[in-house]
């Protein structure tokens, strides 16, 4: 009995101090700026979606995988200059498979020893089992990959072309999406990698943002789950400037379901406050759906709406640029 009370009291306690550490980090105060804020393309963003599409499933051990590696490095070397992108590879088993894993990450605004991350997995799931017709085949991943990291190319030149107050790095993670159903130890394979071996020791930015499935028609943003007790003052000057900009269609006012994604083992491993803006909805009995072509053949081009891209890139622009203080 005692020995509970003093367990109960331990945890207490750690709850409270993690509670206080978490809302006093003065790297979760927003307030407006005054800076001037760049436009957001979701044309060039949209283009950056086909050209990874056009590759085909972007899956471990494929020739299409091998090939986007080279084209994101490409990129990014283009508007981050060559000094600032390190892919980080690595090997990993899974399902009896040797798999050749690659992290890219960019760094921007390299004069700010503050810096934030953003992040979004780059991999495709290498089966749709949500596909009635075609479970085995992998997916072309137009929403669940390709749109947060074209949102993230199109930053890439944004911040090349206008002077950042902050620094910040963003990172493509890996082998998110290879797990089977439910077999979460072989999800998050790139993220989990990257917290383990971290290529800067001792890195920590004022937060993260994880951009999952962010281009999808009829998208909503629920405030999920996770991102709520990680970092509840970025969600909510978020999704405050989305109100603002009249996006609130979009960004809902409404407590999402708690998603495991990159995100939770970024913070887990790291510490980093890490939120995820991810389209999904909460049914009646507090289930989590994700949007109808989720893990099908249909999360292809026809899929993608230009408008949803739009509303978050300029919502992240002016969280960015105009938002957080020196
Ligand atoms: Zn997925």
């Amino acid at each position: 009995m005692k020995k509970r009370t003093l367990y109960t009291l331990s945890i207490a306690v750690l709850l409270l101090y993690t509670f206080c550490t978490t809302e006093n980090r003065s790297g979760l105060q927003f307030t407006e700026q005054g800076r001037s804020v760049p436009e957001y393309s979701s044309d060039n963003a949209y283009q950056y979606i086909v050209n990874q599409v056009n590759l085909g499933p972007r899956v471990p051990n494929t020739d299409a995988h091998r090939e986007a590696i080279q084209l994101y490095n490409r990129h990014f070397r283009e508007f981050a200059g060559n000094n600032a992108v390190f892919v980080q590879s690595f090997k990993t088993e899974v399902y009896g498979d040797s798999l050749s894993l690659y992290n890219l990450i960019a760094s921007f605004g390299t004069e700010h020893s503050d810096r934030i991350l953003l992040a979004e997995h780059w991999d495709s799931r290498p089966r749709g089992e949500e596909d009635p017709s075609n479970p085995d085949a992998p997916i072309p991943g137009a929403d669940d990959g390709a749109s947060g990291v074209a949102m993230l190319m199109e930053f890439a030149k944004i911040f090349s072309e206008n002077e950042l107050p902050i620094g910040v790095d963003i990172i493509l993670f890996d082998g998110e999406d290879y797990g089977m159903p439910s077999d979460l130890d072989n999800y998050f394979l790139g993220s989990r990698y990257w917290g383990n071996n971290p290529p800067v020791p001792g890195y920590s930015p004022r937060f993260g943002i994880l951009l999952d499935m962010v281009g999808g028609v009829n998208a909503i943003f629920p405030k999920e789950g996770y991102s709520m007790q990680f970092a509840p003052n970025l969600v909510n000057e978020i999704w405050s400037i989305a109100e603002e900009f009249e996006y609130d269609n979009l960004f809902i006012d409404e407590r999402g379901g708690r998603i495991s994604d990159d995100h939770i083992v970024v913070e887990q491993l790291t510490g980093i406050p890490m939120i995820n803006i991810i389209h999904h909805r909460l049914d009646e009995s507090g289930n989590v759906n994700f949007p109808p072509y989720w893990h099908t053949q249909e999360d292809n081009l026809d899929i993608i709406d230009e408008d949803v891209m739009q509303a978050v890139g300029d919502v992240l622009l002016e969280l960015i640029y105009n938002r957080i203080p020196s």
